[in-house]
């Protein structure tokens, strides 16, 4: 449903909610918020809500602190699992400066910006559809996680009921409770592992709704006595986890990327919109792939891509085209991981795919080979590159791209690089137990 400010005042009067989260999302994707009571939301929905910018990640310098919140009133709603009597609701916020204008800190504005883009070009739509895996796993005796699961089943298997499985259940019932359309949820192939789809929806509403539905399956997993992980690869050795993204673009009404006539029944737009994608993804994978665990599952073996190359038949490239056609017309993105800042990486990923149609970047021919089988030398025969190898690899291709200067701003293309190369380097300066175990003994 979508409120209006009127709206959302009367459903906290009748439905008697008490408090009022105000969320927002800092650029490495941490969902924050600050909670207000319900006497003081007629005051936030006129956007006089002010906070401290200063202690955010990523947001400002400590002498321009002071940042407002102006809740947008269609993503009101009510936590099931809350209180029933003083209920507690959120509300999904854009970051506004104290002169009123919008903050370029903020990566719902981001992502924004770049819908306006497509806009100008005559595309009233970018849908988009994610599915995003993440792992359950057992607590310990203080409460804190492990990385031990209990369930030994693979993709798409029914029981033994366990804890994974109730927990999924009761994930599916609130996000409905919620107003998710849940359209999917199953067993992934690794043990612990699940997947739970919800519907595509414009790109604005799915990132916000990662956003959401990554905090309700933390928070139920919690309350069944389970840790959630959004972590790509937490185990070395098994499947990881990733957030295939599935993107389809409108004009005048219609899917752009169907065309009848076509071998494929792919339009000029949609193969432009490929090339786009395997033109800029080496330079936008820090941000699909924002963290030093990324590049661990984008390895060989694992069902996770790590070749630029696209298929209408393969399950291994980076872009598959699903077999729907007419208005379901749509390109799979198997990179993105869920760690990624939602708004961020679909602001990425469009406007990589926009530069492809802006430019007409012709897309290499599809590759129906296992590309994973071929050796290196005839890979590189077909001109197939391979997507980075770490965060550091990443984060130097993503400094030399003006498309990714542009699409993120100046203001977050620097914090992100700076913090990006900061993590880089406190990991790559860590002993790890693989050091030890191969050279403490051996030298
Ligand atoms: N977990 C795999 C990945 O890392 C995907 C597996 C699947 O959905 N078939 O992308
Ligand atoms: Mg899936
Ligand atoms: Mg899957
Ligand atoms: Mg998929």
């Amino acid at each position: 449903p979508k409120y209006s400010k009127e709206d959302v005042l009367k459903i906290v009067k009748e439905q008697d909610v008490k408090f009022i989260r105000l969320q927002f999302t800092d650029i490495f994707g941490m969902l924050k918020n600050v909670a207000i009571t319900a006497e003081q939301l007629e005051k936030a929905l006129d956007n006089k809500c002010m906070f401290d910018g200063s202690s955010i990640e990523g947001f400002v310098r400590i002498e321009e602190s002071d940042m407002y919140l102006r809740p947008d009133p269609s993503t009101f709603v009510i936590f099931p699992w809350r209180p029933q009597n003083g209920k507690v609701a959120r509300l999904i916020c854009d970051v506004y400066n104290p002169d009123g204008t919008p903050f370029e800190g903020d990566p719902r504005y981001v992502l924004k910006k770049a819908l306006k883009k497509a806009n100008d070009m005559g595309y009233e739509f970018f849908n988009v559809g994610p599915e995003c895996e993440f792992f359950l796993f057992l607590t310990d005796n203080e409460g804190k996680p492990t990385t031990i699961t209990h369930d030994n089943a693979g993709y798409f298997d029914l029981g033994p009921v366990d804890l994974g499985e109730n927990a999924r259940r009761d994930m599916c019932l609130v996000l409905e409770e919620m107003g998710f359309e849940i359209e999917a949820s199953h067993h992934e192939v690794a043990p612990g592992q699940h997947e739970i789809d919800f519907k595509y929806a414009d790109a604005l509403t799915t990132a916000d709704n990662i956003m959401t539905f990554k905090m309700v399956v933390k928070t139920i997993a919690h309350r069944n006595g389970l840790h959630a992980t959004f972590m790509p690869k937490p185990i070395f050795g098994i499947n990881g986890s990733g957030m295939h993204t599935n993107v389809s673009l409108f004009k005048d009404g219609k899917n752009a990327f169907f065309d009848e006539k076509d071998p494929l029944q792919l339009s000029q737009d949609a193969y432009w919109f490929i090339g786009g994608l395997l033109k800029n993804m080496r330079s936008i994978a820090a941000i699909t792939n924002p963290i030093v665990n990324s590049y661990k599952r984008l390895v060989p073996g694992y069902e996770a891509p790590v070749y630029l190359a696209w298929s209408a038949r393969n399950r291994s490239p980076l872009i598959r085209i699903p077999a729907a056609r007419g208005e379901a017309t749509r390109l799979e993105l198997r990179c993105p991981d869920p760690s990624c800042n939602p708004y961020l990486a679909i602001a990425a990923v469009l406007s990589a795919g926009l530069d492809g149609i802006k430019n007409k970047i012709q897309p290499p021919p599809s590759t129906d080979k296992n590309i994973f089988v071929m050796t290196e030398e005839q890979r590189l025969k077909e001109g197939i590159e391979a997507l980075p190898g770490s965060l550091e690899e990443a984060v130097k291709e993503m400094k030399k791209s003006e498309l990714v200067k542009e699409v993120l701003g100046e203001h977050i293309f620097n914090k992100y690089i700076e913090a990006k190369t900061q993590e880089w380097d406190d990991y790559r300066t860590k002993i790890t137990k693989w050091e030890l175990d191969e050279y403490l003994t051996r030298y």
